[in-house]
């Protein structure tokens, strides 16, 4: 009894946990995300996540308290829907994702933004467990935020925590959201690679794309990018420094916004490259912060690849306590 499931939605894996009342994780499972096909494919997936990560908790899903998702592109609790989940295929329109689990399952379904849940597992079971109000920032493919305010999720009017599009610099480089000088711009994996690619054709010299080769990748992965800075690569170090100074500046005018107490550091990017780049993202936020003498705590997330997944499970007893959120009902229990 009371145990719960997660799912992390990602573009690249499905992740999912079935979790103990207290948060300890019982099951997990990992599938490839469907590249092809549509929300349909991508939910069929979801259910099969779900049913391996049961089967490791020896529990059948009909027996969960629930299942939360935590969903990117724009989450609708109140309809179930997600809509816009622009990194998964041909996912433009509102989909029915809560009620086509919820009948696979056999349980209730509740849905969350997979980077708000993320920061709530952070808060309530994670590296920001002694504090009351903190930002999350994941560095991945693009860098994304969560606020926890007096112990509730802030969501804002729906889009609150997108911290990848603070602006760093006026005019600057083009962002994949199509704006200019996003912090995302400089720090996003992605925007990292289009940027590496380009410094090559200029004819820098790079290993970043050997790696990737080698390494039977088609992209450059968190883990290339840390293979290239042992190496020393000149383009590497260049451009994880742009992206250690964007973090710096965007995370401190967040900051100075806020006020919190502690900001985590998550994401593929940020997990991959550890304690050392938390201590550099600490030092670039230092000379923005407006009131320097008191700098907020900043911490490497502490749950690592499951903690969306973990987090997602969490939306699950939010709903059955009628708690305001997640993590204080967490917490308090
Ligand atoms: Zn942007």
């Amino acid at each position: 009894m009371g145990q719960r499931g997660g799912i992390d939605l990602g573009g690249t894996k499905i992740q999912a946990v079935v979790v103990a009342p207290r948060g300890a994780v019982l099951g997990e499972s990992r599938l490839p995300t469907p590249t092809t096909g549509g929300p349909p494919d991508v939910a069929a997936a979801m259910v099969d996540a779900v049913r391996q990560a049961a089967e490791g908790a020896g529990v059948a899903t009909s027996e969960l308290d629930g299942v939360g998702i935590g969903s990117p592109g724009a989450v609708d609790d109140a309809e179930g829907t997600v809509a816009k989940a622009r990194n998964l295929p041909d996912w433009e329109d509102a989909y029915p994702l809560r009620d086509r689990l919820a009948e696979e399952l056999g349980v209730e379904v509740r849905l969350g933004n997979d980077v708000q849940v993320a920061t709530d597992a952070e808060f309530a079971l994670g590296a920001a467990r002694p504090y009351s109000s903190i930002l999350g920032v994941f560095w991945g493919t693009g860098v994304g935020g969560g606020i926890v305010l007096n112990k509730k999720p802030w969501l804002g009017r729906s889009a609150a925590g997108e911290i990848g599009h603070v602006v760093v610099r006026m005019r600057g480089r083009r962002c994949p959201c199509g704006r200019r000088g996003c912090m995302e711009a400089y720090a996003g994996r992605l925007s990292m690679e289009r940027r590496a690619r380009k410094l090559q054709e200029d004819g820098h010299d790079t290993s970043l794309f050997e790696i990737m080769e080698k390494r039977g990748r088609d992209r450059l992965t968190s883990g290339v990018w840390a293979r290239a800075l042992e190496a020393d690569d000149s383009v590497a170090v260049e451009l994880l420094d742009e992206a250690v100074a964007a973090l710096g500046a965007g995370i401190a005018s967040a900051q100075n916004v806020l006020d919190v107490e502690a900001v985590t550091i998550g994401g593929g990017m940020g997990l991959r490259l550890g304690e050392p780049f938390v201590d550099r993202i600490r030092a670039a936020m230092q000379p923005h912060l407006f009131v320097d003498s008191d700098p907020p705590a900043v911490h490497l997330a502490a749950l690592g690849d499951l903690g969306g997944a973990i987090g997602a499970s969490l939306l699950v007893k939010r709903s059955t306590r009628r708690a305001a959120g997640a993590a204080s009902s967490e917490r308090a229990g």
